[in-house]
């Protein structure tokens, strides 16, 4: 089958490798002009490690992150409130690495090999699905016939947009945003640490990457669901709502200017009732976003490729696949999603108390014991993956 894939971010390409597997010609369409670099980073674990096993790419994952040494929560004077080891919550030998999402994207598109069509600063206008075929007409002016068209461009999905309705209807905020940039030789630095600031409205992470860049990662309370368009508005609310805070961030306010970009949007979740409406799917965060409160949307994202080619590969027609698909995997999602909404209280508690509650979460977490009984229950995906597609 032909079947058009809208973004080439974590979802996409993965779809793409597991159709090229069992015989489809899949085209891929990314809206910028090339693969991103640079971003925030990812925590890379659960049932979309082994999706990445199963493509062979594990190793290059392992080799392309960190493994950090020391979760370290700082006061506001700078000095430590305790210290905790992720290895005692992942477990030593486990499978789980942090990451660039840009070089996990970069890393699944090489195991493509050349052998996906891949069009850049492209996009869908319209889609029209006759039955038959979907015709697209492309932002470029080309017009062509797929058998299939999957939305795998992300929380404001275009394809779900034209499909299924408009964003809001699908679309939770839940009450804050995120700034995510690097600065270039930022100092303090201690490497392999990842510090995290909290305070009643606002979290700030920290993390030391190569090349001398330190990756930063602001959470924080915010009413209005608008995103700033500018980089003048992106820095001005960074400015307004992290006003009074402690620790380095009026040092890294002051530097903001050095970052090349800021990447800046709301915490939502998307969820809906059906992810596919005829020769149509979504797929990723575009179908079902589970927010960067679970630590895990990349690794979903990957699952729900491989499921959804696994499907293609052993249905009768792609009606039974998309039916399979959703009945696989939508109450795992919902699950991730109510698992995620309960833990918004650790990047951006909203009073004393839940500071305090989150702060005492957090220090229990430090004691091995714990961290294996909570990680136990947290951090197992209960999921079953099916066999690998082939032809
Ligand atoms: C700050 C932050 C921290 C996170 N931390 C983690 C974490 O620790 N662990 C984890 O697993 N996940 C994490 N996530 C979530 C993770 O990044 C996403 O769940 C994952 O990237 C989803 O993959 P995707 O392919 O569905 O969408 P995306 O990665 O968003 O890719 C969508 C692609 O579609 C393209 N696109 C968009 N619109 C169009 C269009 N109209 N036409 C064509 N192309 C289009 C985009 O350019 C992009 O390349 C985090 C997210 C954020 C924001």
């Amino acid at each position: 089958m032909k079947v058009l894939i809208v973004g080439a971010g974590i979802a996409g390409p993965t779809l793409a490798y597991w159709l090229v597997r069992s015989g489809h010609a899949p085209t891929l369409v990314e809206r910028a002009p090339g693969l991103r670099r640079g971003g925030y980073l990812i925590d890379f674990w659960g049932v979309g490690f082994e999706v990445a096993e199963r493509m062979g790419i594990a190793t290059q994952l392992l080799h392309s992150g960190y493994r950090a040494r020391e979760g370290r929560q700082q006061r506001r004077d700078g000095s430590r409130l305790f210290s905790f080891n992720p290895e005692s919550i992942f477990g030593p030998g486990a499978r789980y690495v942090s990451l660039a999402r840009s070089d996990l994207a970069a890393v699944i598109c090489g195991a493509l090999e050349d052998r996906v069509e891949t069009v850049f600063g492209d996009t869908v206008r319209t889609l029209e699905d006759d039955g038959a075929h979907v015709r697209v007409n492309f932002e470029s002016g080309a017009v062509r016939d797929f058998d299939l068209v999957v939305g795998a461009d992300g929380l404001h999905s275009q394809v779900r947009h034209l499909v299924f309705g408009a964003g809001e209807r699908f679309e939770k905020y839940l009450g804050f945003k995120i700034a995510a940039f690097d600065l270039e030789g930022y100092r303090p630095r201690e490497e392999l640490v990842t510090k995290l600031y909290t305070e009643v409205g606002y979290q700030v992470t920290t993390f030391p990457m190569r090349d001398d860049a330190m990756m930063f990662a602001l959470t924080f309370l915010d009413d209005g669901k608008e995103i700033p368009q500018t980089r003048e508005q992106q820095e001005a609310l960074l400015h307004t709502r992290f006003a009074n805070a402690g620790w380095e961030v009026p040092s890294i306010l002051e530097q903001l200017p050095r970052a090349e970009s800021i990447y800046m949007d709301r915490v939502s979740q998307i969820r809906m009732p059906s992810w596919t409406c005829g020769r149509v799917a979504l797929l990723g965060d575009a179908a079902a976003c589970t927010s960067l409160l679970s630590g895990q949307g990349s690794a979903l994202a990957m699952v729900e490729a491989y499921v959804l080619a696994a499907e293609l590969a052993r249905a009768k027609n792609h009606v039974e696949a998309f039916d399979a698909y959703e009945r696989r995997l939508m109450p795992f999602l919902r699950a991730k999603q109510k698992a995620a909404e309960r833990l918004a209280l650790a990047f951006a508690p909203r009073n004393r108390i839940q500071l305090c509650l989150r702060n005492a979460v957090m220090r229990a977490m430090a004691l091995p014991l714990v961290a294996r009984l909570a990680a136990g229950k947290s951090f197992h995906d209960a999921i079953e993956l099916p066999p690998a597609p082939s032809q």
